[in-house]
C-alpha cells in the first residue's frame, strides 16, 4: 500500500511516527535518538532510503552533509557538551540495526565513558602496498 513503509526512519520522516524533530530540510531530518548516550545525542537521516552508506547517491548525501554543522554547533549550544562524535554503522557487523542510513551525533565530556575500542594493527611487510593497489584498481573501476 503506498505510503506505507516498514522503515522506522522513512516513518518518521513521513510522519507516521513521533519523533523529537530538531531539523527538517529537503535532504535531510534530524531527531533525538530515542536511546541517547547522552542528552541530546541526534540521528540524521537522509530523507531518501538507502541502507547502507555506499547505496546512497552523492545528491541525498552532500544535502545532508550540509546539515552538519550548524546541528553540530547547536548541539554544543544545547548540551553544553565539549566535543561530538558523528558516528555511521553499515551492516549488522559494524552495529546498525536500522536500516536507513543514519549519523549518530554524540555529545561527549571528558569522562563520559563513552568511546570506542581501539586496538591497533601493525602492517606486514608489503601489506599496505598491496591494499593501496587494490584500492586504485577498485576505484579505477
Ligand atoms: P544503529 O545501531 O546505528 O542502527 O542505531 C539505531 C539508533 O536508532 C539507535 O541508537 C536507536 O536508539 C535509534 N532509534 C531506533 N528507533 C528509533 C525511533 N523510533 N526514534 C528515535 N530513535 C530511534
Amino acid at each position: 500500500v503506498a505510503g506505507v513503509t516498514e522503515c522506522v526512519f522513512c516513518r518518521i520522516i513521513g510522519r507516521e511516527l513521533p519523533a523529537k524533530v530538531v531539523s527538517s530540510s529537503p535532504a535531510a531530518v534530524a531527531f533525538l535518538d530515542v536511546a541517547p548516550l547522552a542528552p541530546g545525542h541526534l540521528l540524521v537521516v537522509p530523507r531518501e532510503h538507502a541502507r547502507h552508506l555506499h547505496e546512497l547517491p552523492a545528491a541525498g548525501l552532500s544535502g545532508l552533509a550540509a546539515e552538519l554543522p550548524k546541528l553540530a554547533a547547536a548541539l554544543l549550544q544545547v548540551t553544553g557538551a565539549d566535543g561530538y562524535n558523528l558516528l555511521q554503522n553499515n551492516g549488522a557487523a559494524a552495529g546498525q540495526v536500522v536500516e536507513h542510513v543514519h549519523f549518530h551525533m554524540i555529545p561527549r565530556r571528558p569522562g563520559d565513558g563513552l568511546g570506542f575500542r581501539w586496538p591497533a594493527k601493525q602492517y606486514r611487510a608489503g601489506e599496505s602496498e598491496e591494499i593501496l593497489e587494490r584500492f586504485k584498481l577498485a576505484l579505477a573501476g
